[in-house]
């Protein structure tokens, strides 16, 4: 525990049992497998049906809908529990805090009723396509299209870079359904992947971190999907949806940076108070205690800062300025943070059997994806005025 003192201030017993729950799971279910997971470049299928049988997936939809029947605090838990373990490629956050809370906010109620049980048993494996070869932060620009031909949708296009890509079989797929309207134009078209000849995945991508998690391109070729899947059931509201999503993603991204930043100086004390150098632990040095000074005040500053952002989130209070100030802080500080951590570790700190090494390479992919830290600035910027 690096913060002891600290309370929570939406923590309650409930969740602190969850926690618990949850550490224990992704401790003892999917840390031995991990190694394995991290060589073949993605999870088993079936870590996903075990985490939907422990109640894991979908913690925040209510259980009318197969859901634990939490809200976003539970899904945080779960996630905060999940990193904590060293459980990085395993796409929960994509699963149950972005894929469920657009099917269960916009979904009609057949949408939801068809679609949400399933997510939280882990028979259907969640991913979100806006990213295309092409664009990425400019998301009004996506050249796939999802045209209308009698009762259903015929979508052509490709994406990239999609987190659950290669598991996945319901995807939301972001794709201009009247091209002719530019961002007004775009909607978001849920195609389910099992048996539909027009769907086909591409590679696996190679990254530099986060190797436990399948990062894949998907080809859409005259992929025909019913009417009944436009998310919402009108179209054009594609562009609307994904911004009001897109604060609590950016939190989630945020509080992940946090556990990282926590994780990293827990793990830097117990090597340094191990080590020795000129006849005394590293950790004496007085640079050393300075340095993980800096780093444990700017953690604390950091966790209080995500836990009020969760607060207002809960409040409806969250807007889209004070989401990015926290994707963009956090995850600058969880980078620098893990490089001092790592640099204390000495040549060890660049071994992959020390967990700081995977950290390292893990953390940087968290200022690129969910909006860059440069859009993130942007955001921030149009608040001044
Ligand atoms: C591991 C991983 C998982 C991912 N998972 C998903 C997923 O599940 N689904 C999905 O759809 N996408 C996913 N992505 C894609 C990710 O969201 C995009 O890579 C990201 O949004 C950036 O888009 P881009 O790569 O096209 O970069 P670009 O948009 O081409 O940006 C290139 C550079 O230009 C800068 N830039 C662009 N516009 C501006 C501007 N207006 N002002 C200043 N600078 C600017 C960017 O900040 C960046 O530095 C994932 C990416 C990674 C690496």
């Amino acid at each position: 525990m690096l913060f002891p003192e600290y309370q929570c201030p939406w923590q309650d017993d409930e969740l602190r049992i969850l926690r618990d729950a949850a550490a224990r799971f992704f401790t003892q279910e999917f840390k031995p497998l991990n190694e394995r997971w991290i060589a073949q470049g993605k999870v088993d299928r079936d870590a996903w049906t075990k985490a939907g049988a422990a109640g894991f997936l979908c913690a925040g939809i209510p259980a009318e809908y197969g859901g634990a029947g939490g809200d976003y605090r539970h899904e945080t838990v779960v996630m905060e529990e999940m990193h904590r373990a060293g459980i990085g490629g395993f796409g929960y956050q994509v699963h149950s805090t972005i894929v469920a809370p657009y099917i269960y906010h916009y979904g009609t109620e057949a949408q939801r009723r068809r679609w949400l049980p399933g997510l939280a048993t882990g028979e259907l494996v969640g991913a979100i396509a806006m990213t295309e070869p092409n664009t990425g932060s400019d998301l009004q620009a996506v050249r796939t299209t999802a045209l209308r031909e009698g009762d259903q949708y015929v979508v052509n296009g490709a994406k990239t870079y999609i987190t659950n890509g290669q598991h996945a079989n319901l995807v939301i797929v972001v794709a201009k359904t009247d091209p002719a309207k530019g961002g007004k134009g775009i909607s978001l078209v849920v195609v389910e992947t099992d048996d539909n000849p027009g769907f086909k995945r591409g590679r696996n991508l190679r990254k530099l971190g986060m190797k436990a998690a399948d990062t894949s391109e998907l080809f859409f070729e005259d992929c025909r999907t019913p009417v009944d899947n436009l998310l919402g059931g009108e179209e054009g509201r594609g562009f609307v949806q994904l911004m009001q999503q897109l604060p609590a993603e950016r939190l989630n991204i945020a509080q992940a940076a946090v556990v990282a930043m926590e994780r990293a100086i827990e793990i830097t004390l117990d090597f340094v108070k191990e080590r020795k150098a000129f006849g005394q632990r590293v950790l004496d040095f007085q640079n050393t205690r300075f340095r993980l000074a800096e780093c444990k005040s700017e953690a604390l500053i950091a966790r209080t800062f995500v836990d009020q952002c969760v607060q207002w989130l809960l409040e409806g209070r969250l807007d889209a300025a004070t989401a990015s100030m926290a994707k963009y802080w956090c995850t600058e500080k969880q980078c620098e943070i893990i490089d001092t951590c790592l640099q204390l570790h000495g040549g060890a700190g660049y071994m992959d059997e020390y967990e700081i090494s995977r950290m390292y390479a893990d953390a940087r992919v968290q200022k690129i994806y969910g909006g860059t830290n440069e859009i993130m600035k942007e955001l921030i910027g149009r608040s001044l005025g």
